[in-house]
This record gives structure tokens, C-alpha cells and sequence, in this order.
């Protein structure tokens, strides 16, 4: 480890914990680690893929650590690395053996689409990984390959199966729910609830600049999602499976799992948002939705210390919006992808 870098780690006196201009504390940091993926998910991103961004300006591990650094010193306790697609960057064990060896951080979370999880998940969890939350959208081979398009369902399932076997857990299963596409799977999902201890959470499908149209007639609310789920078995409130997630929860009676919903359309839940973003190249990103940013890659890169770097931190919660706009059919901001600031 380079000499500058243990210099950057460890507690501080970096000023007091991160809290927004509305006092919502900021203990939550989902890092990007690439904007590429191996998947062409409808909703998500164009079948060509999007320009991606240059390596040169994409940040290496060691720069990842010393903004968790910075960021640790200042109260973040919980890191989810996303992407694009993580799991297509070299070696993402080593980078989660540098955070996890950061104090102050207590969890340490993946996303993934699980195509390539199933190699992955042994090593990642032996270099600290606590939990993973895979996403999938259909149980069906035929239709998996028409949303994402590409082929793969088999590998996902045997990615859970084997993060399920190296001890990552909860294990969040994330399904995003279109009318028309895969909205007559929900009480098939839900059901996996009944025979496993994974948690299924639906969420709505949201407004970016390329998917308007699709987005406006696909569009199914959480509530009509929990009707239909109802409609073949009694759910009751349940607890969470913990996190630092917005979603809603509910459980089949004996069940050893749980389903849950994500609204972020019919739902408002941003009074108890607790996150910020890290997009690839570097861009502390305050809000999914809105174009609330600040550019942390360029002070890194001229040398700045943890503390110029927490501060930085503490300066993007006066620009941290109380509140996201989505409307159906309408973008909240110019972004073309999730996966081009981390969803
Ligand atoms: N590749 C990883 C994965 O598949 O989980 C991480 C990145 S992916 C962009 C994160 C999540 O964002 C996935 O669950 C995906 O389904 C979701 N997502 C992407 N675009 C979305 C949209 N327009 N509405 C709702 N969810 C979306």
C-alpha cells in the first residue's frame, strides 16, 4: 500500500458527521466501480450500449479507498458497490479487501446483475463482502434474453445459489416490474419467498431520458403489485431484512423470506434518504434523480488530503435536494442510464 495512502486512512477530526440542510444524517455511499455491463436490460440502457467512459478517467481502487476514507471519517458506515455492472471490473475482491480494512466501515454490500456471480461470490466474501442484491426480472429463459438482451438466467440462479452457499445474506432479489413484459411473474417471485430465506423486492419502473415512452406504459405501482400477490395468498406487515434501503415489506405466514416494494413514483420516500452516489469517474452525486453533483476526481487527483476530501463531502449536503420530482413519463434530470451515475 502506497505510503500516502496509509497516511489518508484512519479515524479523524474531520468535522462532525454528515447531515443535509433538511437533518437527514448521510451514513450511505453506493459507488459505481464502472459504467459498462454485460446486459442490455430494456429499461436501462440502448442495445449499442452508451459512449462509455475513458478508462484514464475512471477511478483505480486506491482512489475509491481514499474517498471511503474520506467518507468514513465523516460517519459513513455503509458502502454498496454498483455499477454499470461491478462484477466486469478486474478484480473487485481486492477493491473490497481495501474498504472493508477501512475503520468505520460496518457494511459492505453488492450489487449485481449475477451473471458472473457465481465464481465471484466465494472470493468476494472472503474479502469482506457482508450481503448482495441481485437483479432479476423474470424466471423465464425466453423472456430473460428478450429484456435483458442477452442470454443467462441459468448463470444468474447459479450466481444465487452461490452467494446464498458463501454466506452473503440477506439476499435481496430485485425485480423491476413492466405491464405487459414480466408483470404475471410477481406471484411466481413471491413464491420464492415460501421456500427460501430471500427477500424479492419490486420496484417501479422509473423515467430516464431514453426509456419515456416505455416507461409511461409499463409503468405498475407497488400497490397494484402487492394486490396482485395478495390475490394468491394472505400477506402480513413484516420486518425488513435490515439495510439502509427504502422498500416496504411483507410476508406469507411461515414463510423464511419476504417481499418487498420499492415505489419511488407512488410512494414518496425521501424524507429518510440517507445516501449519496459516487458515479465511475469520481462525481460525488447527491440525488439518483437530479443533476446535483460535485467533482471530487480532480482534487484527488491534485493531491488532496482526507479532511480536503470530507469536506468536500460536507459541502455537497448544502446542495442535496430535500426531494426528487418523478412524474411518470417525464425525466427528473438528463440522465440517459442508471447505470451511468450507479442505480
Ligand atoms: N448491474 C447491477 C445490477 O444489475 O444490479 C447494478 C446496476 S443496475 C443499473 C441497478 C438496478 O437499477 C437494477 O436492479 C436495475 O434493474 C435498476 N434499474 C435500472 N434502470 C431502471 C429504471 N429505469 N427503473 C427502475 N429500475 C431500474
Amino acid at each position: 500500500m502506497a505510503l500516502e495512502t496509509i497516511d489518508l486512512i484512519g479515524r479523524s477530526d474531520a468535522g462532525p458527521p454528515l447531515a443535509d440542510a433538511f437533518r437527514r444524517p448521510i451514513t450511505y455511499l453506493r459507488i459505481s466501480v464502472t459504467d459498462r455491463c454485460n446486459l442490455r436490460c430494456v429499461y436501462c440502457m440502448p442495445e449499442a450500449g452508451l459512449p462509455w467512459i475513458e478508462k484514464r478517467e475512471i477511478l483505480t481502487y486506491e482512489e475509491i479507498e481514499r474517498i471511503v476514507a474520506a467518507a468514513a471519517s465523516v460517519g459513513v458506515s455503509s458502502i454498496r458497490l454498483t455499477g454499470g455492472e461491478p462484477l466486469v471490473r478486474r478484480d473487485l475482491p481486492e477493491l473490497v479487501r481495501r474498504l472493508a480494512a477501512i475503520p468505520g466501515i460496518e457494511d459492505l454490500a453488492l450489487s449485481t446483475n449475477g451473471l458472473l456471480l457465481a465464481d465471484e461470490a466465494g472470493p468476494l466474501a472472503a474479502a469482506g463482502l457482508r450481503r448482495v442484491n441481485v437483479s432479476l426480472d423474470t424466471l423465464r429463459p425466453e423472456r430473460f434474453e428478450s429484456i435483458a438482451r442477452r442470454p443467462g438466467l441459468e448463470r444468474v440462479l447459479a450466481g444465487i445459489d452461490a452467494a446464498i452457499a458463501a454466506g452473503l445474506a440477506p439476499l435481496k432479489i430485485n425485480c423491476v416490474v413492466m405491464r405487459g413484459t414480466n408483470d404475471d411473474e410477481v406471484a411466481a417471485f413471491a413464491a420464492l419467498t415460501r421456500e427460501r430465506p430471500v427477500f424479492v423486492r419490486f420496484i417501479e419502473m422509473m423515467p430516464v431520458l431514453d426509456n419515456l415512452d416505455a416507461q409511461r406504459d409499463a409503468y405498475v405501482s407497488s400497490d397494484e403489485i402487492l394486490e396482485r400477490i395478495g390475490a394468491v395468498g394472505a400477506l402480513q406487515p413484516a420486518p425488513g431484512p435490515g439495510g439502509n434501503g427504502p422498500a416496504r415489506y411483507f410476508a406469507f405466514a411461515d414463510a423464511p423470506g419476504a417481499v418487498g416494494v420499492i415505489s419511488p413514483l407512488s410512494h414518496d420516500y425521501c424524507e429518510t434518504c440517507n445516501r449519496v452516489r459516487l458515479t465511475a469517474d469520481g462525481r460525488l452525486r447527491l440525488c439518483l434523480f437530479g443533476d446535483y453533483e460535485i467533482d471530487l476526481r480532480t482534487p484527488l487527483r491534485a493531491g488532496a488530503t482526507r479532511d480536503e476530501l470530507a469536506a468536500l463531502f460536507h459541502g455537497g449536503m448544502l446542495i442535496k435536494p430535500e426531494r426528487h420530482h418523478l412524474r411518470l413519463g417525464e425525466p427528473a434530470s438528463r440522465m440517459r442510464a442508471f447505470s451511468e451515475i450507479g442505480g
